[in-house]
């Protein structure tokens, strides 16, 4: 049922156009996705959502875009190069490779391969350390190469330019940085859709407090991230759930991590990560860089490296989530309605106006006269290139909370028929009122 719930996901998001396979024509990738239009518009509310919470709201937290090319010392300091890594096991049966942590141990040395269900002998089957990083090369030519690297991670450009934006924005403790952008791992373990792909984008933020502060704010922001999936992204609170990792799961330089688990259709999996970093980082990047990235404290005159609280999102784990929470089917008259039970505001489009005889002049032009009039103010969408049935489960399909229809009566009442997404309760209003109707109801 579950596994039926991915299947169905997955080609809801290709048929309307929210997700298609990543360069389709050429056979594609694997774990590499492209988002179609409407997968466009629910990305970018997403992002606009969390950008606008944390720093449109906040005075305490500015904007940063960095760069995803970073050079080696980059990631010699962060840890990446050394232990971003993945141990792999080849099957000598089927010829598959997977990773060790995800397959199941049978006896000392002893695996069950996945696909072939043979035993696959670690002693002979040598297990090898795979770096998750993509490589590449920056020099002009081939023979004299400088090799870079594609961040995995947002957070290392935020720590590089720690000290520009202290200097710039005069910030004072505690205050954060935040930054959307792409990050790319060469992922082993793929599949299961947008949950785990190459590349990918992310929404971090990095919390700079006094270490005295640090356990504080880690606990605010455990608490206001997982309203945030709640509140601003509608998911269902028992769809949600907090996992605090355990002492001998923490990464060495953590002092503590919890993650956000949404029920996915293959069951609880991280949806963001919370961690106190201590100054691991800062104090990593000022001696592989040898600049200074401590903060002067006005008040007691002191310098020291702060305590960082790193809420850690995926835009497309989020994404996923929404679309999986808000995926429904009813019966509906002996057939079945697939609806979008988006948070109104995020749906692509919030209003669909349609006229219902499009073979009659005065109709259509009322109707595309109101779509233009909501156009300057609500996301708006017009339709006229089915029978009024199949241009309604259009829209539910996508989640535009209300169809607007005018009809003959139109002509002369001068209202049309507003039609609720989730109830398709219908209500007759003035068409003058019609914007403000719908912009009462999504708040
Ligand atoms: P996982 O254990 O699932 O691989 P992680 O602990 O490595 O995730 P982090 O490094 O904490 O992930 O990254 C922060 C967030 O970035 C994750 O919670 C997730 O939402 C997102 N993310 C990480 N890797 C991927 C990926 N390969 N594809 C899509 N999103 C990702």
């Amino acid at each position: 049922m579950a596994e039926d719930k991915l299947t169905k996901i997955v080609s809801f998001c290709r048929r309307r156009g929210f997700i298609f396979g990543g360069s389709e024509i050429y056979g594609g990738l694997s774990s590499i996705w492209d988002y179609g239009p409407l997968g466009t518009i629910l990305k970018k509310k997403i992002k606009d959502v969390w950008w606008q919470t944390y720093v449109e709201e906040k005075e305490d937290i500015v904007g940063l875009d960095s760069s995803i090319i970073m050079p080696q010392g980059v990631f010699k300091a962060s840890g990446h190069l050394s232990s971003f890594v993945d141990w792999l096991l080849d099957c000598p049966s089927c010829k598959k490779r997977f990773r060790i942590d995800k397959i199941e141990k049978i006896g000392k040395d002893l695996y069950k391969c996945p696909e072939c269900k043979k035993k696959i002998d670690s002693s002979k089957s040598k297990p090898r350390q795979f770096n998750l990083m993509f490589k590449t090369n920056t020099s002009a030519t081939e023979d004299n190469p400088y090799y870079a690297y594609l961040r995995p991670e947002t957070a290392q450009g935020i720590f590089v330019n720690f000290t520009n934006v202290l200097n710039t924005t005069h910030k004072k403790l505690p205050f954060g940085i935040a930054q959307i952008g792409k990050a790319f791992r060469n992922e082993v373990t793929t599949g299961n859709f947008i949950f785990r792909m190459k590349e990918f984008e992310q929404m971090e933020i990095e919390y700079f407090t006094h270490p005295k502060e640090a356990p504080e704010s880690y606990k605010w922001w455990v608490n206001d991230r997982f309203q945030f999936y709640i509140e601003k992204m509608g998911i269902k609170k028992q769809n949600l759930r907090l996992r605090e990792h355990s002492k001998e799961e923490l990464a060495h330089y953590a002092k503590s991590c919890t993650d956000i688990e949404f029920n996915f259709p293959f069951g609880w999996n991280e949806l963001e990560g919370i961690a106190n970093r201590g100054d691991f980082d800062l104090s990593e990047h000022s001696k592989v860089s040898k600049k200074d990235l401590s903060y002067f404290d006005d008040d007691s005159k002191k310098k020291f490296i702060p305590f960082v609280i790193e809420p850690s999102a995926g835009v497309d784990r989020t994404f996923f989530a929404v679309i999986c929470d808000a995926y429904h089917e009813e019966q509906v008259k002996g057939k079945t309605r697939v609806v979008l039970k988006l948070k109104p505001d995020l749906a692509p489009y919030i209003v669909a106006v349609f006229p219902l005889l499009k073979n009659k002049p005065e109709l259509v032009s009322l109707a595309k006269n109101l779509f233009y009039d909501i156009k300057n103010k609500l996301p708006v969408l017009y339709d006229d290139t089915a029978a009024i049935g199949k241009l309604y489960r259009r829209q539910d399909e996508i989640g535009t909370p209300f169809c607007v229809t005018v009809d003959v009566d139109s002509l002369s009442d001068k209202k049309v028929t507003i039609r609720h997404r989730d109830t398709m309760q219908q209500d007759r209003i003035a068409i003058d009122k019609a914007l403000d109707f719908v912009d009462n109801k999504i708040g």
